[in-house]
Formats: C-alpha cells, structure tokens, sequence
C-alpha cells in the first residue's frame, strides 16, 4: 500500500513556521523586511510583553489591495520574485513568500492595509484559517497585527526565554536594521516604554548615536574603499572604545544584515595587535556588492550569503579599516590616548558648581578646593610610558602575586601537599621551570601553573555567599547596548551577590562603584566587564556551573604567560600556591602542568643503563 500522502496546507504552513519563525524577534524581523521591501519611510514596531502577547508593525509603505492582501498569507505567494531567473538577483529581503502565512498559521494575525490612503483592506485570521474581511478607511500603508504567538504550538511557547531575553533579541535585530537603513526612520516601543527611534535622515554616523549613543559615536571612524565589482564603508571604532564580544559588528550586504565569519575575521584582522586580546572592536560595516555576486539563499532567515570573489572582498575589508586606524594614529590625541573615564560624580559637581554658583557663590568655594584636591590625586594616574618599557621597569612583579595584600589560596586546614619536595633548577625559555629531587627531573609549565591557582581562587571568591567589596576611588563606567542593558537590568541583583554593584546612569551607561576585593589590582575594568557580559550571557546553566566557567574564563586574563622570566622568590610562591591546589597536574582546560622525567628514563637517553 503506498504510504506517501500530500500534507494539507496549514500542515505544511506549520513546518515552514517551525523553519522561519522561532521567537518573537522573528516575526519583527519578518514584518520589518516586509515593510523595508515595501518602500517605507517610516516603521514603526509596537510590542506587548516583548511581543510574547502582541506585535504590531506598521508602515507607510506601498500597501497592498485587497485581491494581494488575501493572498499573502497563502504559502509561496509573493510579490517579489517571478521565476528562477530572478533567483540570481535578488534586490529585495524577501523572496520565499513563506513569512506571512507561517507566522499566520501559528498566531492570531490581524493585516490592515491600503494603497492610496482612502480605502483599505482589514483581514483576519486565527491559526491560519480565515476569521473576518471587511473594507475600512485606512492610511496608505501596512498594519500588521500578530497576537499570541504560537498559542497553538505550545512546544515552541514553552521554550520561549524571559521576556527581557526575547526583548533583547529584538532591539538586537531593530538596533542593527536600523544601521543598515539610515534612510529609514524607525520607533520601537515595548509596553509603550520607546526602546529605540532613528530619524531616518540617511545619515549613518547619527543613526549610530541613536542605536549605540553618543558618546560612542564620536570614537567611530568613516572608513571607505573599492574594487572594481565591490565598495566597502562606515564606521569603525578606534581603540579607545571595545567590547568583551563580537557582537557588536554588524555586517551589512546591500542594505541586508547579514552573519559571515570570514568578513568577521577580516574585520578584526584590521584591530590584530592594535586591541588585547579579548577585546572587539564596534564595527558597522557596509558591502555593495553586485546582487549577481551573492548568494543570499542559503539560509531560510537569510542570515548567511555567500560571495563569489571572496578572497578580494576580505583583504579589501582588512585594508580599508585599516588604513582608517593607522590614520588615526597619527593624530595626537594626548587626551584621547589615555581615558580616564571621568567621573561622574566630577560632572555632577561641575553641573551643581553651574547651577549653585548663582545662588550661593561663597560656599560653594571650599567645595570646589575639596573637589580639586581630590582630583588632583586621581589626575596623576595616566602616565605616558609604552607598555614594553612598563615591563622592563618591574620585570619581576607577579601579575597576581600580591601576597601582603591578599592571601592566594586560603590555607584551610592546611591541605597536604600533592606535589613531591622539589629543587629549583633554573628556567627554561621562559616557559618552563624545572626542579629536582633525588630520583626525578620536573619541567613545570609557569603559565599553566597560573591558571590552575588563579582558578581555584577565583572559583572558591565567586561561590562564596556574599562577595566582600569595597568602593572604588573612581567608579567604572561601562556602555552597553539597549539589548544588553535590557538583560542587565534583570540581574543586578545577581551582580550584586557576586560583589558587583552596579547603577543605571541611563541611556546604556551604568556605573559600577563597588567591586569584590579579591580581583587584581589594575584589572577591574576587564575582570567586571567579563563578569558582567557572563551574567548577561547566561543560559540556562546550573549556579555551580556558570560560576566554574566564569573562573576558567577569569583564570586565563590575568595569569602569567609564557616568555616572562621570574625571580626566585616568586617561584618560591607559585609551587607554595600550586602545591596547595585541589588539583595541581592539570590546568583548568586539562593540559598537563607538570611532567616528570626519572632518573632511570634519562639515563637511558644516555645508554647510561642499557634496557
Ligand atoms: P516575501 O517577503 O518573501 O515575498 P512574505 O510572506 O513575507 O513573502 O510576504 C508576501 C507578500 O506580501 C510580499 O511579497 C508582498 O507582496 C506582500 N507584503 C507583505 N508585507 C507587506 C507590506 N508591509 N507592505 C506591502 N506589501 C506587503
Ligand atoms: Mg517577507
């Protein structure tokens, strides 16, 4: 008997869903491209519960009419796309003719439209089936409507995140869209609270300041060039603003958004040794290409494209981003160079000095003194020494061997020793130390032993029930993106319990004041940013676990590396330290850290005993 049946549409409808629209973030993003390819001005996109209860997307653009209206929704119908020839040259963001009647087949979908601005279409339906259809007056343009999403998938609804998590996969979306079209204006609201506007004037350094502020904007540098069939632009950070992801480099592919490692790469190959490692620059990057040198249909959300050339592309990418960061060097920015972030609480008091002066001169004077002193101490900081010439000043100081300061591993009942009596020998490259005893050779790897003992410190801080803090001199400020932010604002308690107190200064800027003792002098800024960016990141992964990751993650910052010469004394403290770890033969990512040579094995190297 044959088994092969043709599935019913709405059947096929809800695996085309299952493809195309995961989250809520997918639906914006279907509806946004539909009103991109529309032609509109302006987008707006209003959200309820981060759209978990209501999305709606609304756009002065073309418009349908009522025969193009009812047959959205039906599946492979588009208006975009003729035949197979069109295929090879996509000009629009859309194409497949499956977003609408996916997204309609799982939701309560709601479309009003008309195309001259006096008469439209409204057209409903619920879980794909038709509701109602009925002829209103309309402003030219598209509303879209779409209500309980996945009521009846209720698999897909369950794995939905938090609705900060599902929001922040959306203003990641609008944020980067809203980079790729300038010339568009877009508002995104979520429980009527404005999360992003742009003004759509077509200029991409202000937009940028709307998605990423102002701050942020001035440190970004235009970059351009071109070849033949491609023309790479934009804006690039210089070095005095990074991140501790890549999430920050948007690529842009004739106006689409796109994901691609390569260009990535090329991107940071620009920043290879001008930033440490570890940290990303913000980059958006924009690619005119020739449509028929890319493919963009390899990926059902249209993330990925592929390009013939690519070779030209990438070393074209790397040059010009470049070439705008050696530029920039070259201007002396003495201020610029060495960022002190300052204060805010010293703007504050300089506002207040403006404000108060007026009223109140005399008092304010002793202030102002108080004030000076206090910064003049802070000012001294910034000192101008290349980093080489740091090094060879104090060649012996241990990153994290600040032992009058902070006890390395706490001494528990003292636990016995896991590594044997050994005797210094010397040094091997700057890498290895080697010891003796009576019947062994050790070589020890210094900065595997690092890791292993900042490790198992930092592990055992982190899981401690309340971090001991204390306040910082000059508070951290860090910048976050709307979605970032978003998720933040949920865990600042979690923060807190590590240690971290960290306040909102609005508009993506937050201010850390307090930080847990136990992180390394001179390494507050990069070891709280990576522990906020972890906080934020976290999945759905146990406390205990998170917490180990984290200390690996830590652990590998600040520890010695390779090629750095130590003096004895603090030798003498690291084989202490490691020899009081829980685990002194591995190194957190398991590479061995000691390996032993017998007496007996070396002697046969040198037939000295015959086997
Ligand atoms: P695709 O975008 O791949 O063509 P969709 O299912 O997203 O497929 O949309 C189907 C069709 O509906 C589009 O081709 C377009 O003609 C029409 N359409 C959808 N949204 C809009 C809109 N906002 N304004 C005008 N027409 C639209
Ligand atoms: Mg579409």
């Amino acid at each position: 008997m044959a088994k092969i049946i043709k599935l019913d549409q709405h059947t096929a409808n809800l695996i085309a869903a299952g493809e195309v629209i995961e989250r809520p973030a997918s639906v914006v993003k279907e509806l946004v491209e539909n009103s991109i390819d529309a032609e509109a001005r302006n987008i707006e996109i209003n959200l309820v519960d981060a759209g978990i209860t209501e999305i709606v997307v609304s756009d002065d653009g073309v418009g349908m009419d009522p025969a193009d209206a009812r047959m959205c929704v039906e599946p492979h119908a588009t208006s975009k796309i003729r035949d197979k020839q069109d295929l090879f040259r996509i000009t629009t963001l859309g194409f497949r003719g499956e977003a609408l009647p996916s997204i309609a087949s799982v939701s309560h979908f709601r479309l009003k439209t008309s195309t001259d601005g006096h008469k439209g279409i409204l057209y409903s339906l619920k879980g794909g089936a038709f509701v109602s259809e009925a002829v209103i007056a309309c402003p030219r343009g598209t509303e879209i409507t779409v209500r309980n999403l996945f009521f009846n998938t209720p698999a897909r609804l369950q794995n939905l995140q938090s609705q900060s998590q599902e929001l922040s996969h959306i203003t990641d979306y609008v944020s980067k869209i809203a980079l790729a079209r300038p010339d568009i204006a877009f508002k995104l609201t979520n429980n009527d609270r404005v999360l992003l506007q742009t003004y759509g004037n077509g200029n991409l350094l202000e937009a940028i300041s709307q998605v990423y502020g102002l701050e942020i904007a001035k440190h970004m540098l235009s970059f351009y060039e071109s070849v033949g069939y491609f023309q790479v632009s934009g804006f690039a950070s210089d070095l005095n603003v990074s991140r501790a992801n890549k999430l920050q480099i948007t690529i842009i592919v004739n106006e689409r958004v796109i994901k691609n490692h390569a260009v990535t790469n090329a991107v940071l190959a620009a920043y290879k040794e001008r930033l440490v490692i570890g940290r990303y620059p913000l980059v958006v990057l924009k690619i005119s290409a020739d449509p028929a040198l890319i493919d963009v249909n390899i990926h059902p959300a249209k993330l990925e494209v592929r390009f013939s050339a690519e070779n030209e592309l990438l070393n074209l990418v790397t040059h010009a981003i470049s070439y705008a960061l050696h530029n920039s060097e070259l201007i002396p920015e003495a201020e610029e160079k060495n960022p002190v972030p300052l204060p805010p609480a010293e703007e504050k008091a300089e506002e207040e000095f403006l404000d108060i002066g007026l009223e109140e001169e005399t008092h304010f004077e002793d202030d102002l003194d108080e004030l000076l002193r206090m910064f003049e101490v802070d000012q001294e900081e910034p000192r101008q020494y290349p980093k080489e010439e740091l090094i060879k000043e104090e060649p012996q100081e241990p990153p994290r061997f600040e032992q009058q300061e902070y006890s390395f591993i706490e001494e528990e009942g003292e636990r016995e020793s896991l590594l044997p009596k050994m005797y210094y020998i010397g040094q091997l490259h700057g890498t290895y130390l080697l010891f003796q005893d009576e019947e062994n050779f050790y070589m020890i790897d210094q900065h595997a032993a690092y890791e292993r003992i900042n490790y198992e410190k930092i592990k055992r801080e982190l899981q401690k029930d309340r971090n001991i803090s204390y306040e910082l001199l000059i508070p951290i400020k860090l910048n976050f993106t709307i979605s970032e932010s978003l998720l933040l604002a949920e865990r600042i308690e979690e923060l807190r319990n590590l240690g971290i107190i960290i306040e909102d200064f609005g508009s993506g800027t937050y201010t850390v004041r307090e930080i847990p003792i136990w992180i390394p002098k001179g390494s507050e800024r990069e070891f709280v940013e990576e522990i906020i960016n972890a906080v934020i990141k976290r999945g759905k992964v146990e406390r205990i676990e998170f917490l180990d990751s984290l200390a690996k993650n830590l652990a590998c910052k600040r520890s010695i590396k390779a090629n750095q010469y130590l003096d004895k004394n603090v030798i003498d403290y690291l084989i202490g330290d490691l020899s009081r770890c829980e685990n002194p033969y591995n190194c957190p990512h398991g590479r061995p850290i000691i390996v032993k040579f017998k007496n007996t094995e070396i002697e046969k190297w040198f037939r000295r005993i015959v086997t």
